[in-house]
């Protein structure tokens, strides 16, 4: 066995959480970190289709959105088919046409392969001098003292331990460091079984850019435009198949030909079919004894309703790289990294508690449930979701905010509690724990945006003390440069996320020091 005090963070997993973190974290310079996967290749698998908005995002910050666009298929409309009969439009159109400024600036779906996502990212990664260290298992972590005040140390497959400060677990559904940890992953696993399957097909039910799902009586089917004329087919399985988590091609084709009626639609080539059990859990702690992090789908598994699961992973991701990279560079507190806690495991519990409660009714085989589903649910459809969403703008957003992660707000942070907010703004101003939505900042500073002030002492005193003090950590930024259409006097803090970390109308220096000093040492000052 080789013992080596190697590194800063060790990363367990390359899947997409994995691949991210250390995407952003490769950012910064003088962090050592290192990745390794049981796995000796990248996964060829398409598994996570769905690429939300909010994703989008976190490449564009790392230059990677257009390389992900070209690679993908996007989609703006989806609908919902109960027995035959289109019963729900939801067209993402308007909202590019008119809304698209204030929302994103990735008013759609994009439909891209994991194994692309994957190799867009490690790509990027290996570019910045990174590799991936491919054929090595964690097998078994252990703090290094009682306290757990110096750090970890992990055994490797290969014979080597590594002592670290911080264990990244990205390690997935399975994951070895929740199971070492005894962290208890609550939840329960869906008695359904699912199949997707990537295939070409004669004819197809939907148009280029639209995705669909089938209401039946024999179950659901989905299906999901991806490049290269392919289609993503789901479907939950018949109830005397699900048992033996196996299913053909050709049943899967019945099944699809079936649900989807008279499209017609048959499967000509097919070039990767799996069948799934979904699972709804996740634990309650996303940062335990100070020196571990979970993330992704080692913290939290759900239905593939929404396609929330990879998008969620990255968040995670990008959630805690910066936090860590600050603490190890930039004299951060230890109170930083708690917020990473707070902030994504209320996430991941509202997310599995809403997709489980739409997978259970869609998918439950109870007469009652199946009775409501495809005789009531279609007339709530057709009578009132659709004409209220046809007509109100204020709908159609929120629903889109929901979908595609843009939404997802950390007011309620404990960063938040004391006093990131000085001065009284009109309700309409963005809160502290939003996320500003207007322009894409690099992810490695805090960015200040200084909003239509004429000069005044306060201001300027404001402003010298952000270039004298914090100039390492804050960029400066005009809010009428940035296009920002957002009109008051005052200025916006905005973190490495892409989240308000803090606003002012009133530029009053000891506030905002004593704000920050929350989370920064006076060494950084
Ligand atoms: C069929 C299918 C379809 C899906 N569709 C969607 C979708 O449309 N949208 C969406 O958002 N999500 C979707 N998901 C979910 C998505 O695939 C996962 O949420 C995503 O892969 C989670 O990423 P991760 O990096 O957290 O974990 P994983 O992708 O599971 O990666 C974990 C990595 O850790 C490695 N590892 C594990 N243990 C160790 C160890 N001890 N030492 C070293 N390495 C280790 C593994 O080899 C693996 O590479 C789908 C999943 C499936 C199965």
């Amino acid at each position: 066995m080789t013992s080596s005090l190697s590194t800063d963070i060790l990363i367990i997993g390359a899947g997409p959480t994995g691949l991210m973190l250390a995407c952003q974290l490769s950012l910064y310079p003088n962090i050592s970190f290192r990745i390794i996967d049981k796995n000796p290749s990248r996964t060829t698998q398409s598994r996570a289709l769905t690429v939300h908005a909010r994703s989008l995002e976190l490449f564009a910050q790392v230059d990677l959105v257009e390389k992900a666009i070209s690679e993908g298929k996007f989609i703006d409309t989806f609908k919902l088919f109960f027995q035959g009969q289109c019963s729900f439009r939801f067209d993402l159109i308007p909202i590019r046409v008119k809304q698209q400024p204030l929302l994103t600036r990735y008013p759609y779906v994009l439909e891209l392969e994991q194994s692309v996502t994957e190799q867009i990212l490690e790509s990027f990664l290996n570019e910045h001098g990174v590799k991936v260290e491919r054929d090595i298992e964690a097998i078994d972590i252990k703090d290094l003292d009682s306290t757990n005040a110096t750090g970890v140390q992990v055994t490797l497959s290969n014979g080597e331990i590594i002592q670290t400060k911080y264990v990244c677990a990205c390690d997935g559904a399975r994951s070895m460091v929740r199971r070492k940890l005894n962290l208890p992953f609550s939840g329960g696993t869906y008695s359904e079984s699912l199949f997707v399957a990537d295939c070409q097909v004669n004819k197809s039910p939907v148009g280029q850019h639209e995705a669909a799902i089938f209401c039946e009586s024999s179950g659901i089917a989905g299906v999901f435009p991806m490049s290269d004329n392919r289609f993503r087919l789901v479907g939950t399985i018949h109830e005397e198949k699900k048992e033996n988590m196996h299913i053909t091609i050709d049943e899967a084709a019945t099944l699809i030909k079936t649900r989807t009626r008279h499209y017609d639609m048959n499967i000509i080539n097919c070039n990767w079919i799996s069948v799934y059990r979904s699972h709804h859990r996740h634990i309650s702690t996303f940062r335990y004894r100070n020196r571990y992090f979970l993330l992704g789908d080692a913290a939290h598994i759900h239905s593939p309703v929404g396609g929330q699961g990879m998008n969620t992973g990255l968040q995670d991701a990008h959630n805690l790289a910066w936090k860590l990279a600050y603490v190890l560079t930039h004299s951060a507190t230890d109170r930083l990294l708690d917020t990473y806690h707070d902030e994504r495991s209320n996430v991941a519990k509202v997310l599995v508690n809403t997709t489980d409660r739409i997978f259970s009714f869609i998918s439950n085989p109870h007469w009652f449930t199946k009775f409501v589903r495809l005789y009531i649910t279609p007339y709530l459809f057709r009578f009132f979701i659709q004409p209220v969403l046809n007509h109100s703008q204020t709908v159609r957003q929120l629903l889109f905010r929901r979908i595609s992660q843009i939404g997802i707000t950390y007011r309620s942070s404990t960063v938040y509690d004391y006093g990131a907010s000085a001065g009284n703004f009109h309700r309409n101003t963005p809160l502290p724990g939003d996320r500003f939505p207007y322009v894409i900042f690099d992810s490695c500073h805090y960015h200040l945006v200084i909003f239509e002030n004429q000069p005044s002492p306060k201001l300027n005193r404001f402003v010298e003390l952000i270039k004298i003090k914090y100039s390492k950590i804050i960029q400066i930024h005009d809010s009428q440069e940035e296009n920002i259409p957002l009109r008051f006097e005052g200025a916006i803090l905005i973190r490495p996320d892409g989240y308000i970390a803090y606003r002012t109308m009133v530029f009053d220096t000891d506030h905002f020091q004593s704000y920050f000093a929350q989370f920064f040492s006076q060494e950084m000052m």
